[in-house]
């Protein structure tokens, strides 16, 4: 596969792994998430240290799903070294990867993960906090966006039931229930 050699960005200079996503291809959901972190280069998979532990808990607990049944990718496939935010320039080279991915698995329901992901598949530069609570179309799909699960283990209580109430909402649309979406445009204005 071309990105497990990829050399597009600076990234390519430090990760141990190329992460480049897990799951079921075939799957009505996606998450994406924001980049691998050090447990995640080490492993080769996402969401594998504690945000992704978190993320399965909550994946049972709200949608009684499983890891295994949805597709889980991030915006960049490389780690950021220490943990810091993906650059633009990193993030417009890994793009392609991305869209090719959601063009595969053709998910139902896309479910972003903080700030980066939600603002990249939305194109705009409204923060994750505004965004969330809502449905938007992301082509024949629709795109639920909710707390990084990283930010939701600093965050407490509060952080915690809205990405619940996230979840839920995004496997009543997986359902097949009705997804009553707004645009970004409505949400920033
Ligand atoms: S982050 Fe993406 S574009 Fe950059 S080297 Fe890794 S796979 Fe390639």
């Amino acid at each position: 596969m071309q990105a497990l050699r990829c050399t597009k960005c600076r990234l390519c200079e430090t990760r141990n792994s190329v992460v480049f996503g897990m799951g079921d291809p075939r799957s009505d959901l996606m998450f994406v998430g924001e980049g691998p972190g050090a447990e995640e280069d080490r492993q080769g998979l996402p969401f594998v240290g504690r945000s992704g532990k978190l993320l399965d808990r909550l994946m049972v607990e709200e949608m009684g799903l499983t890891r295994e049944t949805a597709f889980i990718a991030n915006v960049v496939k490389c780690r950021p070294p220490d943990n810091r935010d993906p650059k633009p320039d990193e993030i417009e080279s890994c793009r392609p990867y991305l869209e090719e991915q959601i063009r595969i698995v053709d998910p139902r329901v896309i479910i972003t993960l903080g700030n980066f992901s939600a603002r990249l598949l939305l194109d705009t530069k409204v923060g994750i906090t505004k965004l969330r609570g809502h449905a938007y179309d992301y082509g024949d799909s629709v795109l639920v966006p909710t707390l990084h699960p990283a930010a939701v283990l600093r965050g407490g209580g509060a952080a915690m039931a809205n990405m619940r109430a996230d979840l839920v909402r995004a496997k009543m649309i997986v359902s097949g229930g009705h997804a009553d979406t707004i645009t970004v445009e409505a949400i920033a204005s």
